[in-house]
């Protein structure tokens, strides 16, 4: 298997009634070997950026990863995962069975969710204070730890509703929150893990092309 760039766009050209897949544009079809021109719009190839971003570049953002390995090298659709909160300098701090961490590396591919607009200078100024003083409260000792109840997810929504309430917004229970950003990110990410590993194990990957089918292909809406 070779390992490509987790960072890289993928890039999806249509040729034989097929959506081709692969890591760069191909000089020639995989299919058929033509030599290929992108004479026509339908035909040009088209960017699929990648879902993951390296959470220590991130600022003010849920990061959500795998609590061991990474999507792209480990992940088999059902690991458990793991999320956390970067401060302004990468800082990724997440909460577990030992307390809070504030990891430094480890978070390098990750789904990513920012959570301040480029513009709210106060809430950015404040940030790195609200996220410490927060982490130092007494609820986040090991001891409180609970895989299922107090989790490094509790940790990681509750910091995010006490900046909602401090910006006089309504806090999200976790099935909001999750439906709403978490869940629409990782199903782009698990289209992309899949359209990834077959690049690396055969060189490309196809699927039919949806016109030809008369359906809808799931795996062409991972460019929308
Ligand atoms: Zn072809």
């Amino acid at each position: 298997m070779q390992p490509l760039d987790s960072e890289k766009s993928l890039i999806k050209i249509s040729h034989c009634n097929k959506d081709i897949f692969g890591s760069s544009v191909p000089k020639h079809c995989p299919l058929c070997g033509q030599s290929l021109v992108y004479r026509k719009l339908e035909e040009a190839p088209v960017s699929i950026p990648s879902p993951f971003v390296n959470g220590h570049r991130e600022r003010c953002s849920f990061l959500l990863k795998p609590t061991t390995g990474t999507f792209l090298s480990g992940y088999d659709g059902s690991s458990d995962l793991h999320v956390g909160i970067t401060n302004t300098k990468g800082l990724v701090y997440n909460y577990n069975e030992a307390g809070v961490h504030k990891a430094e590396h480890g978070w390098e591919q990750c789904v990513n969710i920012p959570l301040v607009q480029p513009d709210m200078y106060g809430l950015l100024e404040q940030w790195d204070l609200y996220l410490e003083q927060f982490s130092a409260a007494e609820i986040w000792l090991p001891h409180r730890y609970d895989e299922h109840l107090h989790n490094c997810y509790t940790y990681a929504l509750m910091f995010i509703n006490c900046v909602l309430s401090a910006q006089k917004q309504q806090p999200m229970n976790k099935s909001e929150f999750t439906e709403k950003f978490v869940i629409p990110r990782t199903r782009k990410a698990s289209k992309y893990i899949t359209i990834y590993k077959e690049i690396c194990k055969n060189g490309f990957y196809t699927v039919d092309h949806p016109s030809q089918e008369g359906g809808t292909s799931t795996v062409g809406r991972l460019t929308s």
